[in-house]
């Protein structure tokens, strides 16, 4: 067992992570729905590790791919050379994305994912010759990774503050126009959609259209609590930036592989983005990897001039690499055989069943679901506003299911193999603990 000396060279800054040095809570082995403990208990995992291991742990096949692939081909570049995985995966990719979403370029988290996103609808107008077009919208309370462009478009000012200008040229959508009040929760989503989105208008206005590039949002925003947007907003947001020559950037890192019942988030809101954004379920949260899909206009507009291809200097050592490209193949088959890109549209009801059979427990005030996402939000102690989540997760811990806090939101994520019998676990594990907050 684990001595607080064994625990003082790796820096892990967060406050939540000082905390873990006092209790420290270590898995050692991991098996479809559950973790193993370093004291030999088993943990049902109800967030899918970072909302990331979509078909459970330590899948077979996956297993499987990634040392097949390791023991051939270990590492090529894919740039200037190539392999066939990476193009083999780039093809399934396409081959379930929105339709459009032609075209993948390979990063190693979602976060690079996001800042590749940038600079391709920044780089994309300047081919074009609409070099003016340099402004990137984001919105309050949006988390696109830790990266400088992610946190410039990022709306967490805990995220932001330390570092300084940041990228230049940035606004941000507001989340509500109601102050004190949260239109992506407490029944105030059910309508109004269309009535925020229209918030872009007042930022066109503010700054000309010829000045802006790129809008970027989370379909269904994730480590700011699941905040599933208010009726009619994203589709606003598509014809808005449509209108004006504005490109739409969906940041599907969580929402994506089927997290809503439907491959993307972009299926499940019937709303076509010109850049999709993913990570996480990608290889199932194996290995790191990410991919940026883009339109068939916005890949072409660089295939131009004497050589055809216009310089876009950007890739990365890892992008594409073999052994994450075999784990992507092996995630996205296992994905396949197994419904599970559809499965949270089935399980959706009985999730949402059991979700709210919490509704009336103490402290809780707000209950959200979609697909295999949820969350329970709770009332705030007066001046410790994180303190009642987390003493919830501290005790499902110590009672075996995995839950995750944010503020003082629980927000939970299974992996799609969970079963019927596992959700009530979960859900009622949970209900059992809340009953017990002070
Ligand atoms: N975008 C979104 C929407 C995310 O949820 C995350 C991670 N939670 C990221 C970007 C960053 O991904 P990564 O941690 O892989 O860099």
């Amino acid at each position: 067992n684990v001595t607080p000396n064994d625990l003082s060279a790796f820096w892990m800054p967060f406050t939540a992570n000082r905390q873990f040095k006092k209790a420290p809570r270590m898995f050692v082995g991991a098996k479809d729905m559950h973790y193993t403990t370093s004291d030999g208990r088993k943990v049902l995992d109800g967030t899918a590790g970072l909302w990331c291991v979509n078909a459970g742990h330590c899948r077979p096949k996956i297993v499987e791919a990634i040392q097949e692939q390791a023991a051939e081909l270990d590492y090529a570049p894919a740039f200037q050379m190539g392999h066939p995985k990476a193009f083999e995966l780039a093809n399934a990719l396409v081959s379930f994305a929105p339709q459009g979403l032609d075209h993948v370029l390979y990063t190693n988290s979602g976060s690079e994912s996001v800042e590749t996103a940038l600079k391709v609808a920044l780089a994309y107008h300047k081919v074009k010759g609409d070099a003016g077009r340099f402004r990137l919208i984001g919105r309050e309370r949006g988390y696109h990774g830790v990266n400088f462009g992610g946190i410039s478009v990022g709306g967490i000012v805990t995220n932001r503050k330390m570092f300084g200008t940041l990228l230049t040229g940035v606004d941000h959508m507001p989340h509500t126009h109601t102050p004190g009040k949260n239109q992506f929760t407490r029944g105030e989503r059910e309508a109004g959609g269309e009535d925020l989105a229209s918030e872009l208008e007042r930022i066109v206005t503010l700054h000309d259209a010829s000045t802006i590039a790129a809008v970027i949002v989370e379909p269904v925003a994730g480590s700011t609590g699941v905040l599933i947007p208010p009726k009619g907003y994203l589709k606003k947001l598509r014809e808005i930036t449509k209108k004006h020559g504005i490109l739409l950037i969906f940041d599907e890192v969580i929402t994506g592989f089927g997290r809503l019942g439907t491959p993307f988030a972009a299926d499940y809101f019937g709303v076509t983005p010109d850049i999709l954004v993913t990570a996480k379920g990608l290889t199932n949260g194996v290995i790191p990897m990410g991919a940026v899909l883009v339109s068939s206009e916005i890949h072409d507009a660089f295939m131009q001039g004497p050589e055809h291809v216009i310089e876009f200097m950007h890739g990365y050592t890892y992008s594409g690499n073999p052994i994450a490209s075999a784990a992507g193949l092996a995630t996205l088959e296992t994905y396949k055989d197994e419904g599970l890109l559809t499965r949270g549209a089935e399980l959706a009801p009985y999730w949402a069943d059991a979700l709210h059979s919490l509704k009336g427990l103490p402290h809780v005030i707000d209950i959200r679901n979609l697909g295999l996402i949820g969350a329970i939000e709770l009332e705030p102690i007066a001046g410790q506003p994180t303190k009642r989540a987390f003493s919830a997760f501290v005790k499902a811990f110590e009672t075996g299911i995995l839950i995750r806090t944010t503020g003082d939101i629980i927000a939970m994520s299974p992996p799609l193999i969970i079963s019927k019998a596992q959700i009530d676990e979960l859900i009622g594990t949970l209900g059992s603990i809340l009953k017990t907050l002070e």
